[in-house]
């Protein structure tokens, strides 16, 4: 039995809850930066399900690890071990100059378990009275969508209904480094923020931020904790954003792309010192760490790896990112990102950016607007210089129109 795209979009409307406003497109297959519809029309994937596909859909080796992976073993529990966990977190560790992984599922989870090892660091090391330890977070961010996470949201609608919220954050404008300084305390256990904004608009913050970040944390004895489920893993043409200013965070969380887009894996990347705090019983998730999402994650690193995709980002971005700027669009407000993660803002008179979105789907490209006025262009990293000439020819007839 074939359903239509409409017959599909009526079952999801009818039994689903609404928390989603997506594109009309019921997609069925895809490979590599194209996916395809129901009725078989295809599109080029200019937002990599929010930079969780940064291999492309389908990877072949990546699947291969999951076939092989899933006809052998996919969960224990972390009652028992597996004979995947280790080899992925010594290959996680090898890449990133950590000394720990905690391996969770989705970023949430990850960002919810920085958290607690940063409050616990602060009672257990940096000797913060118990119950006093604050976080300080920017206005704009995202970092999922539990509720201690919404707490220190600044956006109206992440939050509004969802109270009481959890106490102990502090926020302060994104890119102020000043801002930091003036917000610590003694009571300050970490400092959380993303290197570049990316559900706030893919919002750089100025040359130079992450730099001063860095020190100031360091002289008042304050984590850092990098965000970079959105910006890791290559997106910006480095493993992580971070590496841009060689800034060194004291925690990273990683998710989306770790899996290759074929299973939910985060994981929290820190040191001893830090992640030692946990002791048997402190956290814990079932699926956190199983052998499938292990074997999934040691397969979608090696591919960005070996691969060369965090080259080819910076070398695509680099040009996306030029062929962008020089379109002549009355429309276009600003057209900034790094590496393939590239934002144009548009005029608030331009009409939101649904429309443009939507018009971009009429021609075979599939990209998100995100708060109202910014069209995101994330394609996988694996994309070629022809593939962004086939894109631009779409995109700037549908930047100008009217
Ligand atoms: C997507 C995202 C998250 C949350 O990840 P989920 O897997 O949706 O829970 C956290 N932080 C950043 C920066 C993200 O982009």
């Amino acid at each position: 039995m074939h359903l239509s795209s409409a017959e599909l979009i009526a079952l999801e409307e009818r039994y689903g809850a609404h928390n989603y406003h997506p594109l009309d497109v019921v997609l069925s297959r895809g490979e590599g930066v194209w996916v395809w519809d129901v009725e078989g029309q295809r599109y080029l994937d200019c937002l990599s399900a929010y930079s969780a596909l940064n291999q492309g859909h389908n990877h072949p080796r990546i699947r291969q690890a999951l076939i092989e992976q899933a006809s052998r073993l996919t969960l224990t529990s972390r009652a028992f071990r597996n004979d995947q966990l280790g080899l992925f977190y010594q290959e996680l560790c090898e890449l990133t100059g950590y000394e720990m992984v905690l391996p969770m599922n989705t970023g949430a989870e990850a960002v919810e378990t920085a958290l607690k090892a940063a409050r616990k660091w602060g009672y257990e090391v940096k000797g913060v009275p118990d119950g006093q330890a604050e976080i300080i977070a920017c206005t704009g961010n995202f970092a999922g969508r539990t509720i201690t996470i919404i707490s220190f949201s600044s956006e109206p609608q992440y939050r509004a209904g969802f109270g009481p919220y959890t106490p102990g954050f502090k926020l302060i404008p994104y890119g102020d480094a000043d801002a930091l300084e003036a917000a610590i305390t003694p009571n300050t256990v970490a400092f959380i923020v993303e290197p570049i904004q990316g559900e706030g608009g893919v919002i750089v913050p100025p040359a130079g931020y992450l730099h001063r970040v860095r020190e100031i944390c360091s002289r008042h004895n304050v984590l850092l904790i990098a965000d970079e489920i959105q910006t890791g893993l290559g997106r910006t043409g480095r493993l992580f954003a971070c590496d841009h200013e060689n800034v060194r965070p004291d925690m990273i969380t990683i998710g989306k792309a770790l899996s290759g887009g074929f299973y939910p894996v985060s994981a929290v990347l820190s040191d001893r010192e830090v992640l030692g705090v946990f002791r048997p019983g402190d956290h814990g998730s079932t699926f956190g760490g199983n052998p499938l999402a292990a074997a999934v994650g040691r397969a979608a690193l090696r591919a960005l790896i070996e691969e060369g995709m965090i080259e080819n980002a910076a070398l695509m971005g680099e040009y996306f990112l030029e062929q962008l700027a020089e379109i002549n669009s009355p429309h276009v407000k600003e057209v900034r990102g790094k590496g393939l993660m590239i934002g144009v803002e548009l005029k608030p008179e331009a009409g939101g950016a649904r429309r443009f979105c939507e018009a971009l789907q009429e021609n075979g490209i599939l990209a998100k607007e995100t708060h109202r006025h910014i069209i995101r262009f994330a394609p996988p990293l694996i994309i070629t210089r022809e593939q962004i000439d086939w894109a631009m020819e779409r995109i700037r007839p549908v930047l100008c129109m009217k």
